[in-house]
């Protein structure tokens, strides 16, 4: 007896007993069986900053909870040990529900929960409960996720979710298929469909002589740049991890890259690097709004949620305050 799973392009078909890709969603009794749910590798209050989602309430600290599994085989995964690497037997961990983490989020006094660390997709019914339970005790609600996911379900997901970062892994279908696979196509759908649904930040790991050339970087901006200019792209350098031994990309290396992308983004910031392109200036006239060093974040810009050097408000802009 077979039943297939249809959260992401993966479509697993999945005999009894056995799991998906995924490795968190099995098959029993010809249905989908989630022995994962509800179980947490992580949670810890972060800044927001750390997601990374640099527009989405500036300078302040999320409840940040991660799983286990995920959907791609990312061979440079810098959290293999929760998303790929997990010896976690179900049996070993208590189920937290969804309404005791939002009570927990609640009670740490943040503004939201963050869903993040490893993939949260595949984690999908947890993620909507438990975003329902934040919601009804007025929390935001954050995903930091690679974007794997069938179009309908994508769309469901969203209606729960109130700021989202995509990783966009490369902008070549190669390289998904070949280092990942996964497919390009189904992840620029959700970020397609998350533009207009939700606030939403992209993310790439630039990782030299595979998805890091110039002309690569600027046509994935220029994809996002169709969808708004507004949007934040975040380059992040990247460390050798998993099973890539590729060296660890130059700060300036990085930082040329960026500079090619801001000809086509009004924001893109660098990650994993000492300084580098970290504040944010209002696109009309240039005033500093938001300076960042490290995770210590300054909103110095904004007067009454407008820019005070030219007045443009921050829904303008696109800075949730
Ligand atoms: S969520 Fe997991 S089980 Fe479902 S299709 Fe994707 S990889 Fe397969």
């Amino acid at each position: 007896m077979t039943v297939k799973c249809g959260i992401c392009p993966n479509n697993c078909i999945i005999k009894n007993g056995k799991s998906g890709l995924c490795g968190v969603r099995s098959a029993a009794d010809g249905r989908i069986n989630l022995p994962y749910y509800g179980l947490i590798s992580a949670a810890s209050a972060d800044p927001i900053e750390k997601k990374p989602l640099y527009h989405f309430h500036p300078g302040k600290s999320i409840f940040s909870i991660g799983f286990f599994g995920c959907s791609l085989a990312c061979p440079f995964c810098q959290n293999h040990r929760i998303s790929k690497d997990f010896n976690t037997s179900p049996d070993d961990l208590s189920p937290v529900t969804p309404a005791d983490i939002a009570a927990r989020a609640k009670k740490s006094g943040s503004f939201g929960i963050a869903f993040t660390y490893s993939e949260p997709i595949v984690h999908f019914e947890y993620v909507i409960k438990t975003a329902e339970a934040a919601r009804a005790l007025g929390l935001k609600t954050v995903l930091v996720t690679n974007g794997y996911i069938n179009e309908n379900k994508g769309i469901e997901l969203l209606k729960y979710i109130d700021a989202v970062n995509i990783d966009l892994k490369s902008f070549s279908d190669d390289f998904y298929r070949m280092e990942l696979k996964g497919q390009l196509k189904p992840v620029l759908n959700f970020i397609e469909n998350s533009v207009t649904r939700t606030h939403t930040e992209i993310t790439t790991l630039v990782i030299p002589g595979k998805n890091a050339s110039i002309k690569e970087i600027s046509s994935a901006a220029g994809f996002i740049a169709e969808l708004g200019r507004n949007i934040p792209y975040h380059l992040s350098a990247y460390y050798p991890a998993f099973k890539y031994r590729v060296p660890a990309t130059l700060p300036s290396a990085l930082i040329e890259t960026a500079e090619a992308a801001k000809q086509k983004l009004n924001f893109v910031y660098t990650g994993n690097i000492y300084g580098g392109l970290t504040d944010t200036a209002c696109p009309d006239c240039g005033n500093l709004l938001i300076s960042r060093t490290g995770y210590q974040t300054e909103v110095t810009g904004f007067k009454k949620g407008k820019c005070s050097g030219c007045g443009a408000s921050s829904e303008k802009i696109g800075i949730v305050l």
